[in-house]
């Protein structure tokens, strides 16, 4: 009988099951080997058995397909850009992670590529950017969304993308294996920022590019070779040991952010909440359809709008204003204070809550007596 995937993450990627065997793999700091096999230099593709090796062994059984680590996200989709012909088609959302749209538009002003945004959960208007190209060699999903939490018809856009011979890679940080896997919806890619939840502690930069195609894996990891964005051996530890307990944390953030949804959309002081968790949210049905949960990131608006936002920011006590997602703690920030996702239409009192594993109940009690104090101020 096949593992499930909560043993998965707890017993995949070990060294191996025989007696004296460390239980975690050593932390391997060595940049050279002494010659004889083809473990030669800490930047090639070794066939090591360190942390590296266990990360993507756990993390490639979770995601079914071959994972290859980069120093962080931005490296890791820097590489699937730069595995692209000059001159490629490729599609981006016109809301995604603000620094892969700043990249691919770079590519494009540079002539390097030719990209076309669009609102990518909008699968007609997917369909025809990808024709106005004539030939789209990719296809860059994010789904859900940052901050705006939309959720893209994925294995429709696939079948579209696939009968005009592009690839598909979906930026999948919000959700995790846990939530959605992207390859069993026709993705040829998945890249994550595994700085957010697969590290989970907020104390690591890292990033991986999933794939099954062999071609796919031995390009990615050409790039990573040659561009030399190997994650460090102290990170990669450090993310498997995350990887261990990402099904409890997610499973208890996913909670949190349910029950925190649903207790600020009854507040007087909020505007407006955003969940995909919410029955009424525009995005429920399809996140519904595709996903196995709701993710555990929320956005709400106080009444007051972008001033009282900021204020929130400040009378919050539990509750950490910072940027970043996807750790144990709680992150709150407004968005629309970076150039970046005001370029993108975010709204201007747009709070994106990170929920993280705290009690709910202590969670609740800081924002209560945050929206409380923000009202009498
Ligand atoms: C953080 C993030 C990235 C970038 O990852 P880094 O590890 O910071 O380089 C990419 N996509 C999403 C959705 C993110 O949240």
């Amino acid at each position: 009988m096949p593992l499930s995937p909560r043993t998965i993450a707890v017993s995949a990627g070990r060294p191996a099951h025989e007696a004296g065997s460390p239980v975690n793999h050593p932390i391997d700091v060595s940049t050279t080997f002494l010659q004889g096999t083809d473990v030669v230099y800490s930047r090639q593709d070794l066939s090591r058995t360190d942390a590296l090796a266990g990360f993507e062994t756990a993390l490639g059984a979770l995601e079914g397909g071959e994972v290859t680590a980069f120093a962080s996200g931005m490296a890791a989709s820097s590489a699937v850009f730069e595995t692209l012909p000059v001159g490629s088609g490729v599609v981006l959302p016109a809301n995604c992670y603000y620094s892969n749209q700043t990249v691919l538009n770079d590519a494009g002003e540079r002539g390097r590529l030719l990209v076309r945004v669009v609102d990518t959960a909008d699968t007609e208007a997917t369909v025809d950017a990808m024709d106005e190209l004539g030939e789209c060699a990719l296809l860059w999903l994010e789904s859900p969304s940052n901050p705006m939490l939309q959720v893209c018809d994925l294995p429709a856009l696939a079948a579209a993308a696939h009968e005009r011979g592009a690839l598909v890679a979906v930026d999948s940080t919000f959700n995790t294996p846990f939530v959605l896997r992207p390859l069993e919806h026709g993705a040829d890619l998945v890249v994550h920022s595994a700085t957010k939840y697969i590290g989970g502690h907020s104390d690591l930069l890292m990033g991986v590019v999933v794939a099954a195609r062999d071609d796919l894996v031995a390009a990615v990891r050409q790039r990573r070779y040659l561009g030399g964005a190997m994650p460090g051996t102290l990170e990669t530890f450090l993310a498997l040991r995350g990887l261990r307990t990402l099904p409890l944390r997610i499973a208890a953030a996913q909670a949190n952010a349910g029950d925190l949804a649903r207790r600020l959309s009854e507040h007087p002081q909020v505007a407006w909440v955003r969940y995909l968790g919410l029955p009424d949210d525009p995005f429920h049905e399809r996140a519904a359809r595709l996903q196995d949960g709701f993710g555990a990131v929320l956005t709400f608006g106080p009444v007051g709008g972008a001033d009282a936002a900021d204020r929130l920011c400040e009378l919050v006590r539990l509750i950490t204003p910072a940027t970043s997602l996807g750790g144990v703690e709680t992150l709150m920030e407004r968005r629309a204070k970076y150039a970046g996702d005001r370029a993108q239409g975010v709204p201007a009192d747009l709070l994106r809550l990170s929920v993280g594993v705290e009690d709910v109940e202590d969670l609740w009690d800081d924002l209560a007596q945050a929206l409380d104090r923000l009202r009498s101020t």
